[in-house]
């Protein structure tokens, strides 16, 4: 039973990076706005981001950016245009928050967290008029009203325009838990099915390698995948391996996994050394002595790589020194299966373009506009995430004022 209707000249449902960043403009420009969130508050997964220091953009040349979304590209390039790494610390130093440039060129605010950002951010939409409404759940249409699910009941919200800013379907516990597919599909919207991005890779370690080694890092290797060859580092698992490195290939190898059933992570354990000086000093090494002494003075490789190298080529130890060495260079770590999508970073899949205009409007539901990781796009980490929410909902902003202009003229 409905208890309670509501009305708003815009409604936004999702107070994630992306509903957020649409409420800031449109306030500005002075649009009522109140933003729904199913939460008891909202962007959750943008404060967790920030545990691990909010990694908000990237500083490399803009044209190399705007690539690195894939076969999104294209669609997203007017939003970033729009919305450059640039103009994200300039809105960032605007809430207080000042910004630097890591060594890896990404940005991060220099307190290393996303909690004074958020609270400047949340004071800023206050201070504009924005209401705020948490624990307001959206189930769907009631003709063309939202229905929400709230702890006094159902609620029915009449607006004159709505952006649904929903979120993708990894860590379904900060909010972001793809409930919304069936209402949309209901409605004739296409959406991509969810898979993990960003995300770890089960291994079938033995039991003796999970118990010695889960936690500890592989540090400085190079890894290879059809996504190209990455330095840098990763971590062991109890379930395989995760981590800064894994993440990079995440796509590639999950792709591949889907496509011929299976992949292999491709790892060189000494990239400072060419194959050619390890295989001479490999060969050495007293061909009788030991797998591990022979990898230690041989190849400087002890501990955690030392360890990889017996257990993804159980045949090592009566290996030839240039068999050996080609081993060292390309170590085959193969995967099972990607980790399950609730503890991935984000989520590739949702709304398909082909269901969005030019202006993030759903072309099944005109006046109800989307933005951010719900739409069908996926990037590695480096801040391409948050800056491409921001950006596409300061672009569905712009979309639902030209829409709301269209509609006052017209009517
Ligand atoms: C551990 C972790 C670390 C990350 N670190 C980074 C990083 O450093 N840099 C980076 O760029 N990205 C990072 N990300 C990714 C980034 O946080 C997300 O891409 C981004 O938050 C997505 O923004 P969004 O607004 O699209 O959705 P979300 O932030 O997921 O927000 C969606 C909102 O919609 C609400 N909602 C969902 N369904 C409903 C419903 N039915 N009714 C009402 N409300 C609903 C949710 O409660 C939520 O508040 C990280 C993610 C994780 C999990």
């Amino acid at each position: 039973m409905v208890v309670s209707v509501e009305q708003t000249d815009v409604a936004i449902v999702g107070g994630g990076p992306a509903g957020l960043a649409a409420a800031e403009l449109l306030s500005r420009d002075g649009y009522a706005v109140t933003v729904y969130d199913a939460m008891p508050t909202v962007a959750r997964k943008f404060l967790l981001a920030g545990k691990s220091g909010l990694n908000i953009t990237h500083s490399e040349l803009f044209e190399r950016f705007a690539e690195r979304f894939g076969s999104a590209s294209p669609r997203l390039r007017a939003a970033l245009d729009a919305f450059t790494p640039q103009e994200v610390r300039d809105w960032a130093a605007g809430l207080g928050t000042e910004t630097f440039v890591g060594s890896s060129g990404r940005v991060f605010p220099k307190v290393m967290k996303a909690s004074p950002l958020l609270r400047a951010w949340l004071r800023r939409l206050d201070t504009q008029g924005v209401t705020i409404r948490t624990r307001h759940r959206w189930t769907g249409f009631a003709s063309s009203d939202l229905l929400f699910e709230t702890p006094d009941g159902e609620k029915r919200v009449a607006s004159k325009v709505t952006l649904l800013a929903l979120g993708g379907a990894s860590w379904p516990k900060l909010g972001s838990d793809a409930a919304w597919i069936g209402a949309l599909r209901e409605k004739g919207v296409d959406i991509a099915p969810f898979r993990p991005a960003n995300c770890g890779f089960d291994v079938a370690w033995s039991e003796s390698f999970r118990e010695r080694f889960a936690g500890e890092p592989v540090k400085a290797v190079t890894a290879s995948s059809a996504a190209g060859t990455l330095p840098g580092e990763f971590v062991i698992s109890r379930h395989g391996i995760e981590g800064s490195l894994v993440y990079a290939h995440a796509a590639s190898l999950r792709d591949t996994l889907e496509r011929e059933g299976q992949a292999s992570l491709l790892l060189d354990l000494a990239p400072g050394r060419p194959l050619e000086r390890l295989a001479r000093d490999l060969a050495k090494q007293d061909p009788k002595a030991s797998l591990s002494t022979r990898l230690r003075k041989g190849a400087g490789l002890a501990g955690v790589k030392a360890a990889l190298v017996r257990e993804c080529v159980p045949e090592a130890g009566r290996a030839t020194a240039e068999t050996l060495a080609t081993v060292i260079k390309r170590l085959p770590i193969p995967l099972l299966r990607p980790r399950p999508i609730a503890e991935a970073i984000s989520s590739a899949g949702g709304v398909r373009w082909d269901a969005i205009d030019e202006h993030y409007m759903l072309k099944a539901l005109p006046g109800i506009f989307v933005a951010g990781e719900m739409i069908d796009w996926e990037a590695p980490t480096g801040g391409y995430l948050l800056t491409a929410c921001l950006a596409t909902g300061k672009a569905a902003a712009e979309g639902m004022k030209s829409w709301l202009h269209d509609q006052a003229s017209h009517g």
